[in-house]
């Protein structure tokens, strides 16, 4: 799909007044040259050109841009790498798309205070291993660290497997540069915990680049811990693993990572990666322990004992780093691996509380039986946070709507065990008619005058988050009609 179809003279007006910002070398405008921003990591709907975009490498350019928008009237969006997973950084209709990823240099790190300040378009694994050598590292480790920004990070709260012990995105961040839907530049927070007054900052993190730019961001940085322990618990049954998550926490303690990976994706892992999981197994769930040695060793054998409770056949320890590395290159390169068990896959994703986690994924057995599909599931079990692999074919004709209609359903069931629709990836564009099966249409408007406060003239990644047609009157829309109507747009 085209972009919003501004006035040729206001497209033109926009390209020569952007490359006066940015150097013609940071405006992108042919339409070859548009195609590869049309869509984020969710690719199968909803792609949408951008009219055009801009790359600047400062907050002022940044700021000049997004003045220049609100001047003409233009919606805009930020994006970071575009790993995002629910369509946030795809153009709901057009516009101009200020892309972060030439902000990318570290600004400060102060090892004595264990802080760093980055530019947004910074990814995230680089600031680990810039700060390795001073004994430190950066927690939240979306699986996607390899590729995505921190500014992306900030704007969808990411978790990630080790997010269990350490806290999601919210909890690490302290300060953010903002360029506000207006233009003006803003500092929210700074490089101090508990600031009086509101949190700004807290409101920010998390609001999916509805209210703003941010272009730094100062994070947290944390000791590495004095040892790490990491082991395969192999189980035959989904179910098992699940009691044996929950047990593990009911024991007391809190592993830094417990991710679960059921036996399609184990197939698919060991297709790709060779990470040396079991074949045979129907789950396996990779645990790691950190900190003190003597602590983590009276904690591996609450571990095993739990795990052989709720029917572990088999438990391997990592004994070199090499060993622990092929074990997590299975766990980090699953969804990419998926390609050897199929065509398209549909990612879900939603939290429920962890007690619930054999119950969903039983239903969830059964919702992939009914419609004929297979459902691979790999995800942060211990947050109760679940990533069904919803596998279609686009070229069978009827796939990709069965496809569509097994995630509404899976939806449907986390809401009713009380859980959320989203865990860590956002509501964007995909998710934004779920959300009145959460929230009344009061509490939407609230929110909604939330963003009003930020960007009044509704420019600022408009279509996203919120319900197509605003909440008044839509709280208890049926949950099929708005995913078949996206697949119907694409
Ligand atoms: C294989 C794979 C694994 C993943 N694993 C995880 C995981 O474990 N945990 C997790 O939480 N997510 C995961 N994700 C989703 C995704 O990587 C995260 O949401 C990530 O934070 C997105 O960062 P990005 O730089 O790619 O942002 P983009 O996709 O470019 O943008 C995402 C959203 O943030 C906004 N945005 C981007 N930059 C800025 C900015 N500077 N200021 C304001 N708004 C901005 C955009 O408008 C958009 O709404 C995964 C994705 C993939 C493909």
């Amino acid at each position: 799909m085209n972009g919003s179809g501004l006035a040729p003279e206001t497209r033109t007006h926009l390209i020569r007044s952007c490359e006066r910002i940015v150097g013609p070398e940071g405006v992108i405008s042919a339409p070859d040259e548009l195609r590869v921003y049309e869509c984020d990591a969710l690719t199968f709907y909803h792609r949408v050109m951008p009219d055009l975009v801009v790359l600047p490498t400062s907050t002022q350019q940044v700021a000049d841009v997004v003045r220049l928008c609100r001047e003409a009237g233009v919606p805009f969006l930020p994006r970071g790498a575009g790993t995002g997973l629910s369509g946030g950084a795809t153009p709901d209709a057009g516009g101009v798309m200020i892309v972060l990823t030439r902000m990318n240099r570290i600004l400060d790190i102060d090892v004595p205070s264990r802080l760093a300040t980055v530019e947004a378009g910074f990814i995230n694994l680089w600031l680990t291993n810039a700060v390795k050598r001073h004994g430190l590292f950066y927690a939240p480790d979306p699986a996607s660290q390899q590729a995505c920004s921190i500014g992306g990070n900030v704007a969808e709260n990411a978790g990630g497997p080790h997010c269990l012990k350490y806290g999601v995105t919210t909890n690490h961040v302290l300060g953010a540069t903002v360029v506000l839907p207006d233009g003006e530049v803003r500092q929210l927070g700074g490089k101090i915990q508990d600031r009086p007054g509101y949190d700004l900052l807290g409101v920010f993190v998390g609001s999916e680049g509805t209210l703003g730019i941010c272009t730094e961001v100062t994070v947290r940085l944390l000791p590495q811990p004095e040892a790490v322990k990491t082991l395969l618990a192999v189980f035959r049954t989904i179910e098992e693993a699940s009691n044996a998550v929950s047990g593990i926490i009911a024991r007391g303690i809190i592993p830094v990572a417990m991710e679960m990976l059921d036996r399609e994706i184990i197939k698919a892992v060991e297709a790709n990666v060779k990470a040396g999981y079991p074949l045979d197994a129907g789950a396996v769930l990779l645990i790691e322990l950190d900190g003190p040695r003597a602590e983590i060793e009276a904690e591996a054998v609450g571990v095993e004992a739990t795990c052989r409770e709720h029917g572990c056949i088999e438990l391997r320890v990592a004994r070199t780093d090499e060993e622990r590395a092929l074990l997590w290159k299975g766990r980090k390169e699953a969804a990419g691996s998926v390609g050897r068990i199929t065509h398209h896959y549909y990612l879900q994703d939603a939290v429920v509380p962890r007690s619930k986690l054999p119950k969903i994924l039983r239903e969830i057995g059964e919702i992939g039986g009914r419609y004929g599909l297979i459902i691979a599931n790999v995800f942060h079990a211990g947050d109760g946070n679940i990533h069904p692999l919803i596998c279609f074919d686009l070229t069978t004709p009827g796939d990709l709507d069965r496809a569509i209609a097994a995630g509404s359903e899976i939806m449907k069931r986390c809401i009713e065990a009380g859980g959320s629709v989203s865990g860590e990836h956002g509501i964007g564009h995909e998710k934004r008619d779920y959300l009145p099966l959460m929230y009344s249409p009061a509490d939407l408007a609230a929110m909604l005058r939330v963003r009003a406060v930020f960007d009044p003239a509704g420019l600022c990644n408009p279509g996203k988050i919120f319900p197509a047609d605003r909440p008044e009157g839509h709280g208890d829309r049926n949950l099929q009609s708005p995913a078949m109507t996206a697949v119907s747009d694409r």
